[in-house]
């Protein structure tokens, strides 16, 4: 499937909640979800019957959508998440959130994880002092995750040395004064925030 590029707000609307895909925008006035929590169409209020297939494929939706990937992708992620020991939902959700473009945004780097991706993408990371350009990178435990040096002195990022951080997860540390975090631990389940029924997108891959 191609890359989704309509109004992300939309997919929010869709799933019935907000998945945080415009930064500080989610947080004020004009969030769409706030204004008009039904689903977008002609006929987005009417209330459809669910199945088991239909909750089983919002639930997986709602997932792939926040973290903006692909079907591909995000499938990639079960199939490696089954052969690992353990939970296959859990496993799954904590691979994605290692991905540095994930991390960038946990740290709040970035606003979004769009624009993480893209700081990402432009090089402006480095992990372990080495120049890492690939958003799908996994982060491992210990690893330090940093501003490029000499990307420092940018507009974009002199404003982020000043920032207070909030709701930084526990397995992450993140310090705004030398734009340096680190990964502390290994994301557990109650790390991630995010409401989702993992497994429910098991049952519907494992079909
Ligand atoms: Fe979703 Fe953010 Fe748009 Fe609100 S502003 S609908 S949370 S993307």
């Amino acid at each position: 499937m191609a890359k989704y590029t309509g109004p992300v707000c939309k997919l929010c609307r869709r799933e019935g909640c907000k998945l945080f895909l415009k930064g500080d925008r989610c947080f004020g006035a004009h969030c769409a979800m706030d204004k008009r929590p039904v689903a977008p169409g002609q006929h987005g209020a009417a209330r459809k019957k669910a199945t088991e297939y239909s909750v089983q494929l919002r639930e997986k939706q709602k997932a792939k959508r926040a973290y903006g990937l692909l079907e591909k992708q995000f499938h990639m992620y079960y199939e490696k998440a089954e052969k690992m020991r353990g939970v296959t939902g859990e496993n799954m959700l904590q691979l994605i959130e290692r991905r540095l473009d994930n991390v960038v945004y946990r740290m709040c780097i970035g606003a979004s994880r769009a624009q993480s991706r893209q700081i990402v993408n432009h090089g402006h990371i480095t992990v372990n002092g080495k120049n890492v350009d690939i958003p799908s990178y996994l982060v491992k435990e210990g690893d330090i995750i940093s501003v490029k040096e000499s990307k420092r002195e940018k507009p974009f990022f002199v404003e982020l040395k000043g920032a207070k951080i909030a709701n930084l997860p526990k397995w992450l540390s993140f310090d705004p004064a030398t734009l340096t975090g680190k990964v502390e631990a290994l994301p557990k389940r109650e790390d991630i925030d995010l409401s989702i029924a993992e497994h429910m997108i098991v049952e519907l891959y494992s079909k």
